[in-house]
């Protein structure tokens, strides 16, 4: 098949999952829609249902060699679209705004060129993981027996980045995005007449304590690196003017470039919230979720990433600091040696999770051509 060929039907099967998007662990649609289009050319292998609606379409040599698995996310978001064109989704407020329309599209490439191109050491793995977007999915996959034959040697991914040009490639060894995770604090007080509040145990100065001192926990402690807590939403009681509370609710996002660091972050936020509760006389309870550890990129995978971007003729750029978002890939990484790489989608393209971001299918063949050469090169080592 010809590069145009591929990229003609590329961008057509990217419009189509487009048009219709399925929120986090509902993808079955989507995942019937790839496995359609895996089918037409008989890989060696397909996994249906892996960690949930996944799917893993496999080019297995039969002979020794590394296992290399390349993943991306079936997921899209409960955002409603403000685009115009042909392909807008059809799904009221679901939307593909974080380009994972896109991702398939660039992974499904390498299934007319592994199948055409056989490869004569290893197997390649291509893995199509559900529910991305609420740091679910990969744990599902890596904790699914289906997964368990699959054992990679090296895993990589790549995510689309709004504000760097099209076709440019972002890389970093080591931390390459944040740890993040989402604290739940409830509090249990007692209620009580508006006009007594002595008569109860009321959560409320606790809760404007709790804000304060989780929001400076960053600034007051000495971390290794970049730390940040970000209140998220807070309830104390009901609208009940007669009432005072004695319940409230206080949700914040813990975030860090390292796990280290992510650690110590917990530590030191339920230190305070213990404190804050006892000196108020309230009973409490933690919750967290979403829990997303730093994605760390491997040095090997790293200079396969360059390398294979030297190949391409492509730009590329070694960013400094890690980037303050979190990806469940980072699931992986802490168990197999990978990386994480950003395609550059457009300095003037929309953010993702915006609501006119839309994927630009001018990248879809140089993601194709990354993970190609990707996998040529560790085979080949
Ligand atoms: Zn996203
Ligand atoms: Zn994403």
């Amino acid at each position: 098949m010809k590069w145009e060929e591929i990229e003609h039907e590329l961008i057509s099967l990217r419009k189509e999952l487009h048009k219709y998007p399925e929120l986090s662990n509902k993808e079955k649609k989507t995942a019937e829609r790839i496995l359609a289009y895996a089918e037409k050319y008989k890989p060696d292998e397909i996994i249906t249902d892996i960690g949930g609606n996944g799917l893993a379409v496999i080019f297995n040599s039969n002979q020794e060699g590394s296992t290399v698995l390349i993943r991306c996310e079936l997921d899209a978001l409960p955002i409603e679209e403000e685009n115009e064109f042909d392909y807008k989704s059809q799904v009221e407020g679901v939307s593909h705004k974080c380009g994972h329309d896109g991702h398939m599209a660039i992974v499904s490439g390498l299934i007319p060129l592994l199948s055409e191109n056989k490869i004569d050491k290893g197997k390649v793995v291509l893995l199509y993981q559900p529910a991305e977007e609420t740091g679910e999915g990969a744990e599902q996959i890596l904790s699914d027996e289906k997964f368990k034959n699959i054992n990679p040697d090296y895993v990589f991914a790549l995510h689309n980045l709004p504000g760097f040009e099209k076709n440019k490639i972002i890389i970093k060894e080591n931390e390459f995005a944040s740890a993040s995770k989402g604290l739940i604090i409830k509090l249990f007080g007692k209620t009580s007449h508006a006009a007594e509040p002595e008569k109860g145990v009321t959560p409320s100065l606790a809760v404007s304590e709790l804000i304060q001192r989780l929001v400076e926990l960053p600034q007051k402690n000495k971390f290794d690196e970049f730390t940040l807590v970000t209140i998220i939403h807070a309830k104390i009681g009901e609208r009940a003017f007669g009432t005072t509370p004695g319940y409230a609710e206080l949700m914040a996002t813990l975030r860090s470039y390292k796990n280290e660091d992510m650690n110590e972050l917990q530590k030191k936020a339920e230190k305070i919230i213990d404190e804050v509760s006892l000196q108020n006389n309230l009973k409490y309870k933690i919750e967290y979720v979403e829990e997303f550890p730093s994605t760390v990129n491997d040095k090997f995978c790293v200079e396969v990433i360059q390398k294979s971007a030297e190949e391409n003729y492509l730009p590329i750029e070694e960013i400094k600091n890690p980037f303050r978002w979190s990806e469940d890939f980072g699931h992986f990484t802490q168990k197999y040696k990978g990386a994480l790489f950003g395609l550059g989608s457009g300095v003037d393209q929309p953010q993702l999770h915006n609501p006119d971001y839309d994927f630009p299918d001018e990248i879809i063949l140089t993601g194709t051509k990354m993970f190609y050469s990707i996998v040529k090169n560790v085979l080949e080592d």
